[in-house]
């Protein structure tokens, strides 16, 4: 049976066929020639399965998509704040080609334009024998799960027609922006732009970015989660050049578009979607791809400020059982413990304190405890030791590891079966 997420897909494609605004890249020769015509959409959610329409299988150049990515690279290889040292965070809103740096820094303004983007991939490090460029091409590789190579014909297009991010880059050297040759600095940035990829490698890679920077289906912690944090903020914030405000007005996600015509999305948690048609609007954005991505937020509720679902009460039930003929009162909490769903918990307990001296807090169907929840519950436990309660935890994951009261006092666990034998 085929999928509905696949005929959902196809409607994407189909509703949008009508848009035939803007232009292909003109600055590019290889790219001017791509068949204007052409267009996919895929996305991935957090599970790793990828659904894809149109054109899946066509290959294009990464182009500007490969600026988070090489990014990523070069603060997990240099920390964070030697990155910051070298390029700033702030969108600049100017197109991505313009000759701007900080006047006061002289630093690029941010890595998702050029100039931040060719002072990135100097940072990226090279081994013996093996080139910055080499590095993306295997992390790409990592992230799309396939062996991604260079598409030799745009390499050597772009190569040909370089002189805005040379003079760029020149500029970026006469700066102290960028070390070592300016020349080689584009000739490798321009190699890691011209990545041939297909919208599926790109809804994956995207999924990888909203799973926190593990790959769905092999496992591998590709970032680290803060790294992957920084870069989707910096995709929200200066992804798409000087349309990012109306971006993230109306669709809402981290993303990054490039000339070739791809856009990826990102929605932390859920899913990586990405789009492809080769004609450009006014920002150097794909026309049909924003529509496109336009539709996707609105059917698929994907705007990050859309007010989200009320979180859970963290609450599942709350027994009165005979523990070894002792009364006992269980809460029995559920999924991820957050500031808002831990409130309502403790809400319940000072207005309602427990009627007997035993508390047990069951965690078993407990996912996550995020640190807010496990300050929150360290006082609470304090002042329920404090008001003469016995207090056990059945935390079979080992969510809240070495639980004590905030006075340090260590609090009794019981494992699950010592739960169901007490409870007889
Ligand atoms: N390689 C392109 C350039 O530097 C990337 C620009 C883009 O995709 O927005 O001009």
């Amino acid at each position: 049976m085929r999928s509905p997420i696949l005929d959902y897909l196809d409607s994407i494609i189909t509703d949008t066929a009508h848009i035939d605004s803007g232009a292909t890249a003109d600055y590019i020769p290889e790219l001017a020639a791509a068949d204007p015509t052409r267009a996919a959409v895929a996305l991935c959610t957090t599970n790793g399965t990828v659904y894809a329409s149109g054109d899946a299988d066509h290959q294009f150049s990464i182009q500007s998509m490969s600026k988070p990515f090489a990014y990523a690279l070069a603060i997990e290889d240099h920390g964070l704040d030697y990155v910051l040292d070298r390029i700033g965070v702030e969108p600049s809103g100017d197109a991505f080609n313009e000759l701007s740096l900080d006047p006061e820094t002289g630093k690029p303004r941010n890595p998702m334009i050029n100039a931040g983007a060719i002072t990135t991939h100097t940072l990226i490090k090279a081994d013996d024998g093996t080139t910055a460029v080499d590095r993306v091409l295997a992390f790409f590789a990592d992230l799309a799960e396939r062996p991604v190579e260079v598409d030799e014909a745009v390499a050597a297009s772009e190569l040909r027609t370089a002189d805005r991010n040379l003079g760029l880059a020149y500029l970026l050297h006469g700066s102290g922006s960028l070390s070592g040759d300016p020349a080689k600095a584009v000739a490798g940035y321009i190699r890691q732009c011209a990545a041939s990829v297909t919208v599926s490698d790109l809804a994956l890679m995207a999924a990888t970015l909203a799973n926190g920077g593990v790959q769905p289906n092999t496992g591998k912690q590709l970032l680290c989660r803060p790294t992957n944090r920084h870069l989707l903020s910096v995709m929200a914030s200066c992804g798409m050049y000087d349309a990012a405000g109306n971006w993230l007005t109306t669709v809402g996600i981290p993303a990054k578009s490039g000339v070739a015509g791809g856009i990826i999305g990102v929605l932390p948690g859920q899913v990586g979607v990405a789009v492809f048609s080769p004609r450009l609007d006014a920002h150097g954005n794909s026309a049909r791809g924003v529509a496109m991505m336009e539709l996707l937020s609105e059917d698929l509720g994907l705007h990050l400020m859309e007010a989200s679902r009320p979180s859970r009460s963290s609450l599942w039930e709350t027994q009165i059982v005979s523990l070894d003929g002792t009364e006992a009162t269980i809460y029995v909490l559920q999924g991820d413990l957050v500031l808002s769903s831990i409130e309502s918990l403790v809400h319940e307990i000072l207005t309602h304190p427990p009627r007997t001296d035993l508390v047990v807090f069951d965690m078993s169907r407990v996912d996550e405890v995020l640190p807010v929840a496990k300050r929150t519950s360290s006082e609470t436990a304090t002042k329920l030791i404090d008001e003469g309660y016995r207090i056990v935890i059945v935390d079979p994951e080992g969510t809240i590891e070495d639980f004590t009261d905030s006075r340090g006092r260590a609090v009794e666990r019981w494992t699950p079966e010592q739960l169901s034998k007490a409870v007889g």
